[in-house]
């Protein structure tokens, strides 16, 4: 058996794996380059003798080139989860729209050729691709606790030796999706090392943060803007602000929050929300518990939604004149595009103004360079100085801390024979690397980065 790697190789963005066996031949993921890493978007390997495509999870480095894909001739089925097949047409919508500028008919006709494709399947249950009995490849889906829908996959051969796809793992003890646990049996790891070399803060210590910040903003004015992927982010931290507002310490607490706006600034944004708030089933047991109580935690009271780019831009304008305390939430997180952009060239000369970086910010992007102290930036041929905060709250992270990755790992019994490295930048994956070789002595540890 063979494993290629078309993508996040020693990046964090284009993931792409194949698994050529004699049984046939996979492909996990097919996802967009982005920030340093972009690169021409036609699919650029043979795709006539694939015989599956296995989707991961629905964020856009993982399944954006989908469309190229059908381009270059594959038509074959495409497998993933329940929740990732009815966030996949909400998340290339977007993609087919700013990036290939199709409209309306035009992206619905490849939307519905991609959902014809499409075959959902359950958590937990072995599929068999091809006819049963000829000995073919079965594949199955476990919750990876990264965002709604994601999966690790787990690939068996007809003799019997496991191959297992991490995706994106999410962190341990998040109250909106259950961790995920290790794989029963793995002869060979395909692993994530996004955060390989680090760890994050804890989940009650990023809430404290938030709050400070927010606590903060009201007494001084100015927005609070949080880059955030549509789906994943964004829903932890409505998760979380709702959390606090409700814990509110007292009554003059209770009414300064409830007069701070949550604007969710993106259409997509709040149809993903819906879809979290469809998957209930999906949510860990935390968040099925403020269900109970008759909380809603992904709707409340003063989130407020903007769906028009005309109220989009009448937004700005307020918040750049008056000042006044608001949280936005709006995409992209790592700011490489998307509505956050014009916040942040109207909002960064702005003292008051606080950003809050969320998300792993990948080299090249815009993120990047005000997670490392600039003090002036380039947005849209503009140069913009840099007056505003700009914090980094790693607990809000949808990706395994580093000692998460590890326990992954440890806890596959027997140990893997292989653990590949992918998906994180090439020190990430020599620190991870080196973790794991200490171990799981016997385990072969091997680098994408360097391959
Ligand atoms: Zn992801």
């Amino acid at each position: 058996m063979k494993i290629h790697h078309h993508g996040a190789k020693a990046g964090v963005t284009g993931s792409c794996h194949q698994l050529d066996t004699e049984w046939g031949s996979l492909l996990v993921d097919c996802g967009l380059f982005q920030g340093k890493e972009e690169r021409p978007l036609e699919v650029e390997f043979p795709v006539e003798d694939i015989s599956a495509l296995i989707l991961t999870h629905a964020h856009i480095d993982h399944i954006g080139r989908l469309p190229w894909l059908l381009a270059a001739g594959f038509n074959a089925p495409i497998y993933c989860t329940e929740a990732t097949a009815a966030l996949l047409p909400l998340m290339l919508d977007d993609g087919l729209r700013l990036q290939l500028g199709l409209d309306a008919r035009q992206r619905s006709r490849v939307l519905e050729l991609i959902s014809r494709l499409t075959v959902a399947v359950d958590y937990g249950i072995w599929t068999q691709l091809g006819a049963p009995g000829n000995g073919c490849l079965q594949i199955r889906f476990q919750p990876a606790g990264h965002i709604l829908g994601s999966a690790y996959i787990e690939v068996k051969t007809p003799n019997d030796e496991v191959v297992v796809f991490s995706g994106d793992l999410g962190p341990t003890n998040t109250p909106l999706l259950p961790d995920p646990e290790s794989p029963e049996r793995a002869d060979v790891l395909i692993l994530e090392s996004t955060y390989g070399d680090k760890n994050h803060c804890s989940v009650e210590s990023r809430a404290e943060q938030l709050k400070a910040l927010v606590e903060r903003s009201l007494e001084d004015g100015g927005a609070i803007l949080i880059p955030a992927f549509s789906v994943g982010r964004t829903q932890e931290l409505l998760f979380d602000l709702e959390n606090i507002a409700a814990n509110a310490f007292n009554e003059t607490e209770r009414r300064a929050w409830s007069r701070l706006p949550v604007i969710l600034d993106s259409p997509l944004a709040l149809e993903v929300t819906k879809q979290y708030r469809d998957f209930k089933a999906l949510w860990g047991k935390e968040a099925k518990v403020r269900l109970a109580h008759g909380r809603h935690p992904l709707a409340f009271e003063q989130c407020v939604t903007i769906e028009k780019h005309r109220d989009h831009l009448a937004l700005i304008n307020r918040l750049k004149q008056s000042g006044e305390p608001a949280l936005v939430v709006a995409a992209s997180g790592m700011c490489n595009g998307g509505r956050i952009l014009n916040y942040l060239s109207a909002l960064l000369p702005d003292p008051r103004t606080d950003v809050i970086l969320a998300g792993f910010q990948a080299h090249g992007t815009l993120g990047r360079e005000l997670q490392q102290g600039k003090t002036e930036v380039e947005i849209e041929q503009e140069v913009v100085p840099v007056n505003a905060h700009i914090h980094t709250l790693s607990g809000y992270s949808a990706h395994a801390g580093k000692d998460d990755l590890l326990a992954f790992a440890q806890n596959i019994s027997p140990h893997p024979q292989e653990i590949r490295l992918v998906h994180g930048e090439h020190r990430a994956q020599l620190s991870l690397a080196r973790d794991l070789k200490s171990l799981l002595p016997k385990t072969l540890i091997t680098l994408a980065s360097e391959s």
